[in-house]
């Protein structure tokens, strides 16, 4: 069997075709463009060009985004009080701080400081307990994408085995809260997990986001399985990869997402729906 591809660029297109048509809809109805706040701190060079891709992904659908570039040697105080002035702004619906911060900022106190309505990144725990609920509002962005891209190849979640490879607060436990969500059966492994190859071979949906190149096999995979590779991972010569064995996992999927191209733009284009949202509740209130 050769897997097909999930195509995450296509999908992420139209989101932000349809985020694009519905903020001109809002606007012809005298409704002001949404407004995101980008807070990116020190150089990190991964970092800048992620927050360079958001910034350009606003600019493409009309939203409006407010640069907050910040030296790495600002104080956890005056980043407290940057986050008190955009909760406090009107202009502003959505705040984003890019991760990972320097070392000596704590980024906890910072994501709880957002105003959970603000909070476009659905890190804060309102929004994750939300989830954990079953009433989500502001969704993590990447297991939203992930869900979105599992719709859009006619998953049906219940009756069927979901395993995530990975438990960060970003990706791996909301992810599994969303399959949980859908109706899937959801096992969760991590660094701790005892013979992960097991695990692996009985996922009906698979879903890895460790960062470690080739960490799940690909002779693991259950013939016919829908596999999702989150894993970012930069080699040598520049290119990008994920944690799977991409072409051996193709010999046994049904369904893949490739690397790049995959889980990436969708995380993007979440952010811009989850932006779009949040105005549509703050225009509500106003
Ligand atoms: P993280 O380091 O915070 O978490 C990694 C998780 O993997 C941990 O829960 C850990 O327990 C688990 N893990 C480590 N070794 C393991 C092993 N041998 N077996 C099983 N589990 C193991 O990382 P993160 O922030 O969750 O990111 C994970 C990957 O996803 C990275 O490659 C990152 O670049 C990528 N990522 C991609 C997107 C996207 O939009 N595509 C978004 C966020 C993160």
């Amino acid at each position: 069997m050769t897997a097909k591809l999930i195509d995450g660029k296509a999908l992420a297109s139209s989101i932000r075709k349809g985020v694009r048509e519905a903020i001109e809809d809002r606007s012809r109805h005298g409704f002001r463009a949404p407004g995101l706040a980008v807070v990116l701190v020190g150089d990190d060079p991964a970092s800048e060009i992620y927050v360079s891709h958001k910034r350009r992904d606003c600019k493409e659908v009309g939203i409006t985004s407010f640069a907050h570039d910040l030296p790495a040697s600002i104080t956890q105080a005056e980043l407290h009080a940057l986050i008190d002035r955009l909760n406090a702004d009107p202009e502003v619906d959505g705040i984003l701080v890019q991760l990972p911060l320097p070392q000596h900022i704590d980024s906890v106190p910072v994501l709880e400081r957002i105003r959970p309505d603000k909070d476009v990144d659905g890190f804060h725990p309102y929004n994750v307990g939300r989830l954990a609920q079953r009433i989500p509002k502001l969704r993590p962005c990447t297991p939203f994408g992930v869900i979105r891209l599992l719709e859009s190849i006619g998953e049906t979640f219940k009756g069927r085995h979901a395993v995530v490879v990975g438990a960060s607060n970003i990706v791996g436990r909301p992810m599994a809260l969303e399959l949980l969500l859908a109706g899937a059966t959801v096992t969760i492994c991590h660094r701790f997990t005892h013979d992960l190859e097991e695990h692996v071979s009985r996922a009906d949906i698979l879903v890895v986001g460790v960062g470690k190149p080739g960490l799940v096999k690909g002779e693991w995979i259950k013939p016919g399985s829908t596999v999702v590779d989150v894993g970012i991972n930069r080699q040598a010569d520049g290119t990008l990869v994920g944690d799977i064995e991409f072409e051996k996992a193709c010999e046994r999927a049904a369904w893949i997402t490739p690397v790049p191209g995959g889980v990436g733009p969708m995380t993007r284009a979440m952010l811009l729906l989850n932006t779009l949202n949040a105005a549509r509740e703050h225009a509500e209130r106003e």
